[in-house]
Parts: C-alpha cells; structure tokens; sequence
C-alpha cells in the first residue's frame, strides 16, 4: 500500500514505433475479412504481392503474438498465408 505523501515511480515507457507505414498497405481500403478466411488466402496475397510494407507488416503480427503468449494469429501478413496445416491443402 502507498504511503501517503511519497511519490510513485514510474519506468518510462519505450518509445512506440511509428505505424506512419501503415498508410502504405496495399490492402488498406481492402476488405478484412479476405485476410482472415483460408479460401481467400490467394487474393489475399495478391495485395501483399504488390505491398512494399511486408516487413512493417510482419513485425507488427510477430510483436502481437509473442505479446500475447496465447494468441496464435492466423490469416494473411506479411506477404504470407499463416492458417494450420490441413489435410489436402498445400502449404503455402
Ligand atoms: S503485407 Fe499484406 S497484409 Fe500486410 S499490409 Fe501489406 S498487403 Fe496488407
């Protein structure tokens, strides 16, 4: 508990990266939904074929999940289709 009178400290918080790179995505007026469905995957990675911020994009998804130890992303980013392996399907 707090004593009244002393001061709290604070750790400064790290820099945020700038998401400036964000007004670059190829998919930015596209709908979301074609980068979360697997039978979207390849239109969905039409867009990133053509996106010069793959690696911004993948960054942002690889620091989400480890931030996040439970959540595995799945979809499309980065330029790549990220959905677990099924039987029968390609891996791309
Ligand atoms: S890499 Fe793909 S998902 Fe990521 S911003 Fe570019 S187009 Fe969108």
């Amino acid at each position: 508990m707090k004593k009244p009178g002393t001061a709290q400290r604070h750790r400064p918080l790290a820099p945020r990266p700038s998401l400036d790179w964000m007004n670059h995505m190829a998919c930015r007026d596209a709908n979301p939904t074609i980068f979360t469905e697997p039978e979207m995957a390849d239109f969905a990675l039409s867009f990133c074929r053509r996106c010069t911020v793959t690696a911004e994009c993948e960054d942002l998804m690889t620091r989400n999940a480890s931030r996040e130890r439970s959540h595995r992303p799945q979809g499309v980013w980065g330029g790549k289709a990220h959905y677990p392996r099924q039987p029968g399907r390609p891996k791309r």
